[in-house]
C-alpha cells in the first residue's frame, strides 16, 4: 500500500504539509507530492485534506 496525492484533485491548499509527522509532503507546482521514501503510511494527511485528494492505494 502507498499513500499518494491525486494531482488532478489537489487544490494546493497546503493543509496536509504541516500535518505529516515525518515531513514527507512537499509542494511542487502548487500540488502536494509525497516522498515515498519518507512516508510511514500513517494516513494523517488523508484525514485533513479538505477535497479528499490523498488516497491510500494498493
Ligand atoms: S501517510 Fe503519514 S507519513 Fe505518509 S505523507 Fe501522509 S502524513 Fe506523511
Ligand atoms: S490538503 Fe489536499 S488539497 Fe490541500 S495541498 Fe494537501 S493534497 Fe492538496
Amino acid at each position: 500500500m502507498i499513500v499518494k496525492v491525486i494531482a488532478d484533485d489537489c487544490v494546493g491548499c497546503e493543509t496536509c504539509v504541516p500535518e505529516c509527522p515525518v515531513g514527507a509532503i512537499v509542494m511542487k507546482d502548487d500540488k502536494a507530492v509525497i516522498d515515498q521514501a519518507k512516508c510511514t503510511k500513517c494516513k494523517k494527511c488523508i484525514e485533513v485534506c479538505p477535497v479528499e485528494a490523498i488516497k491510500a492505494q494498493d
